[in-house]
């Protein structure tokens, strides 16, 4: 599919960047890919969504969703397609504090959802990075700070409005449209453009926030103890452990978050953490949770973080595993490995209860390579990891294919999601599948 774009329609008369206006060189592209669009379209509202989908389908133009630019798979851009970009979609509201619900549209960022909820004594556990767009995140997961406190981001979606492919714009909730929420809290990129999600926030304005580093022993033997704690540890406690390369073997950089702004709390979550390993640095703080995701991490996409990403989730963290993480982030051409901790809230929801169906699973592994040979490179460290997966997260992947669909949607999960995807989408026109 690869036409030429038709007459502009009058709804969007200057909302459509084509290659020669001045924007265009900041509208491209993603965090990850350089694209060459035919046109970026800017909406400002859900019918003009409607209508940049119709264009795009009277042109004979592939179409590109994108909300905040950081997908790792590039799919926010295209070549000579059209990118629907939501930025202008941006308003976050509280629709009523005392049931702690509010409205955001898919264009925000998760630094500018952070900041007005602070005024407001909410936060909402998204990720740890403020530039990812709302829309990414809340179409698939949301494996954020607080996760084991607050569960995932999509754990608490309670409505969403989307634009299906042929331009209708309908509200999804758990009384009108069932089968349209299921399928838009985990895989949602295929099924329609959210504009707008009600999501149930949590009260929280501080947060214990700890940063410790260790040395890993090649057997992985300290990974498997800071597992352990993590498995007895409360829910307010969350972790991300980043591996970095130290020759044969790794060193460990864990962010703690405890979900409390209680010293004691924080202190006690925090204790056990520390007889894992030698810790060689440790500091820990109450600060504000906008802090996590703070302002200063919005920015531009250029396609300035050329890589390739994969993940698998993890039962437990038996010896081999832990062996074959070591051995990703090590060696000569290591992996870029971090470990989020999951359990906690994440376990509560029914498996069937969302597109999302991955409810057992204790740590979330994350690999990336970076250019400029991130295919092998990814390809060799992730290889003695993979016999160790047990499903995989659509958010941390960038491969476009069926076998990386059936990791993240498994069983009848994938067929539920592969018939709603034709449901919504009888034409494909948003169906993920290999660049161009
Ligand atoms: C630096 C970095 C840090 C990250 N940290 C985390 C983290 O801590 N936790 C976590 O869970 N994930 C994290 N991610 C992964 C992140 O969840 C995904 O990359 C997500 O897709 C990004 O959302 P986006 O809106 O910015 O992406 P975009 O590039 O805008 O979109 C990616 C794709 O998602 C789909 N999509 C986006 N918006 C919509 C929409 N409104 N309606 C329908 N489909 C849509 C489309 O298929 C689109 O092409 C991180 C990614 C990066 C690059």
């Amino acid at each position: 599919m690869n036409g030429n774009l038709g007459a502009i329609p009058a709804e969007l008369a200057g909302k459509v960047v084509t290659p020669g206006d001045r924007r265009y060189h900041i509208l491209r592209s993603t965090y990850t890919t350089v694209g060459r669009p035919a046109a970026v379209v800017l909406p400002e509202s859900a019918h003009d969504v409607g209508a940049a989908l119709r264009l795009a389908q009277d042109s004979g133009l592939r179409v590109a969703i994108r909300s905040g630019g950081h997908g790792l798979s590039g799919s926010g851009t295209n070549d000579g397609g059209l990118v629907i970009d939501l930025r202008a979609l941006n308003r976050i509201d509280v629709i009523d504090r005392g049931s702690r619900l509010v409205r955001i549209e898919a264009g925000a960022r998760w630094a500018q959802v952070a900041e007005a909820l602070a005024t407001h004594g909410l936060a909402i556990s998204s990720g740890d990075h403020g530039n990812v767009g709302v829309g990414g995140i809340a179409t698939g997961g949301g494996v954020g700070w607080l996760v084991r406190q607050y569960g995932l981001t999509i754990d608490h979606i309670r409505a969403v409005e989307v634009v299906l492919p042929n331009g209708t714009a309908v509200r999804a909730d758990a009384e009108t449209e069932p089968d349209l929420l299921w399928v838009m809290r985990g895989a949602g990129a295929g099924a329609g453009v959210a504009v707008a999600f009600e999501i149930e926030a949590m009260e929280l304005r501080d947060v214990g926030y700890a940063q410790l580093l260790l040395p890993v022993d090649p057997a992985g033997e300290t990974l498997r103890r800071w597992a352990d704690v993590i498995a007895q540890s409360p829910r307010e406690l969350s972790t991300a452990v980043l591996l970095s390369s130290q020759g044969s073997t790794a060193a460990a950089f864990i962010t703690a978050v405890v979900a409390s702004d209680n010293p004691s709390v924080v202190r006690d979550a925090l204790e056990p953490l520390l007889g894992i390993a030698d810790i060689t640095v440790q500091q820990a703080h109450i600060v504000p949770y906008t802090e996590l995701v703070p302002r200063f991490h919005l920015h531009a996409n250029t396609g300035q973080m050329p890589s390739r990403t994969t993940n698998g989730l993890l039962t437990g963290l038996t010896p081999d595993a832990a062996r074959a993480l070591v051995t990703a982030a090590s060696g000569p051409a290591p992996a870029f490995v971090q470990l989020r901790s999951l359990g906690g809230a994440t376990h509560d929801p029914a498996p069937s209860s969302m597109a999302f169906t991955h409810r057992h699973q204790d740590i979330l592994a994350i690999a990336s390579a970076f250019s400029p040979n991130e295919r092998s490179t990814l390809a060799a460290a992730w290889k003695p990891l993979a016999p160790h997966i047990d499903g995989a997260y659509v958010n941390f992947e960038s491969a476009r294919d069926e076998a990386a669909f059936a990791r993240a949607y498994p069983g009848s999960a994938g067929t539920r999601v592969t018939d709603l995807w034709k449901h919504y989408d009888p034409e494909g026109v948003l169906r993920p599948r290999p660049p161009a």
